[in-house]
């Protein structure tokens, strides 16, 4: 007869931190591939690029306007001659003497003889001859040689997340292929008898099988490549052949079968297939029974059922160990930003409690709206959140308008 499973006295409940620090430990990099420019778009880079000509490559206008000598309008308003018309893209064939200027467009290299350029919008526009309102210093209105990059300078350094600023960058120093982080691949697996798939009947007493694309979402939202295995029912053989199943992968995640019921056969399973289990049990809630296990140069993250529990424990572990395997430089957890609550809000009180909320920016305050209903399994109260408020172990209550610490999980837009 199968029985529940009883904590021994030494599976203490580990603080996150130090189960977020245990994951990390076993992290190692994989491997880098080389993209097209368009393609390392979202990837993290894993080269260190250096600018391999100067950007801008000579002096250039900022400016429409007369390229002139700074001397020549000192005393300004001036008169000068114009000798020549230089859209962007071209080359001067004279320069600038004493008393001439050369009528120049945005982004035209600056000519020879000339220090400044008047902005049309202090002369007179002149074709052949042109006023001059104002005098200028040296350099004004000028782009100088290399003044966003300079030949053999460190512009990307390896572990950037590339953006769009940074493919940008890319374009400038003319890099067609870049070498970023393979992604991640993350086979995802859903334990339970009572779990039916999408598209499949659902039958009294059954669950649709929502954790496996919550899961590859947010496997895709991290850089990640979800790979599908399907439901496993809840038995031992069918339990250890999923897992061994699912070990091409760089990362295994189920969902479910870790608690203590008589039918959780996950750590059973991973066991019987001699893998090292780090935790199990982990101080917070929702999710406090979340497995992390090393098999086969593997990691095995067992969250729990809970739709909401699955997608806390995946922020909080699975999506920092991604990026710390794609080579994401700087601190890999989630953000925590303080945000006044705008409700009162409740707990337990005898372990840390993550509350789902909606953060806004409001007249230039981070406010954390709290989700309707906050229990583990509903999944809509994930639905427009992007951060988790944290009340600690022994906060039963707080009121609202208190300021928290919020662990964010996505963008921030205006109220
Ligand atoms: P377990 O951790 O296996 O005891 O599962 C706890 C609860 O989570 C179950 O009773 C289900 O209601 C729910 N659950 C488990 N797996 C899934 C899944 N793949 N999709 C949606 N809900 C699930
Ligand atoms: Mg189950």
């Amino acid at each position: 007869m199968t029985t529940f499973q009883t904590p021994r006295a030494n599976d203490t409940l580990l603080p996150v931190e130090e189960a977020q620090r245990r994951v990390l430990a076993e992290v190692s990099l994989i491997d880098p591939e080389d993209v097209s420019l368009i393609d390392a778009h979202g990837r993290v880079l894993r080269e260190d690029v250096r600018a391999p000509f100067d950007v801008p490559a000579a002096d250039n206008t900022a400016m429409d306007g007369y390229a002139v000598r700074s001397e020549d309008i000192a005393g300004a308003p001036v008169s000068l001659r114009v000798i020549e018309d230089l859209p962007a893209g071209r080359i001067a064939e004279k320069r600038v003497e004493p008393g001439t200027a050369i009528r120049i467009m945005t982004g035209a290299l600056l000519p020879d003889g000339a220090d400044c350029v008047a902005n049309v919008e202090i002369t007179d526009a002149g074709a052949d001859i042109v006023r001059v309102l104002q005098p200028l210093r040296r350099g004004a209105n000028v782009r100088k040689r290399a003044e966003d990059m300079a030949a053999g300078d460190l512009v990307l350094a390896s572990g950037t997340s590339i953006g769009a600023g940074e493919i940008g960058v890319l374009a400038g120093v003319q890099k067609t292929r870049v070498i970023v982080s393979r992604k991640p691949t993350v086979a995802i697996l859903s334990t339970g008898d009572e779990i039916v798939d999408i598209g499949e009947e659902r039958g009294a007493g059954k669950v649709v099988n929502s954790n496996a694309y919550s899961l590859a979402a947010l496997v895709r939202e991290c850089g990640g490549e979800p790979r599908m295995h399907g439901i496993v029912r809840d038995t031992r053989e069918a339990t250890i052949a999923a897992i061994e199943s699912a070990l091409d992968c760089d990362f295994v995640v189920s969902s479910g079968g870790v608690s203590v019921g008589a039918y959780d056969f996950v750590k059973a399973a991973l066991d019987e297939l001699g893998a090292e289990t780090k935790f199990w049990r982990i101080a917070m809630k929702p999710g406090k029974p979340v497995v992390l296990s090393t098999l086969r140069g593997r990691i095995y993250f067992g969250l729990p059922g809970n739709p909401v529990s699955c997608m806390v424990s995946f922020l909080l572990f699975v999506a920092p160990s991604l990026r710390k395997a794609m080579g994401q430089g700087g601190n890999v957890l989630p953000p925590v930003v303080r945000a006044r609550v705008t409700a009162a809000m409740r707990s337990t009180g005898d372990r840390r409690t993550y509350h789902r909320v909606r953060v806004v920016a409001e007249n230039g305050e981070l406010v954390a709206h709290p989700m309707r209903a906050q229990g583990s399994g509903v999944s809509t109260s994930m639905v427009q959140a992007n951060g988790l408020a944290i009340l600690e172990s022994s906060v039963t209550s707080v009121d609202a308008g208190t300021i928290l610490d919020v662990v964010l999980f996505g963008p921030v837009h205006a109220s």
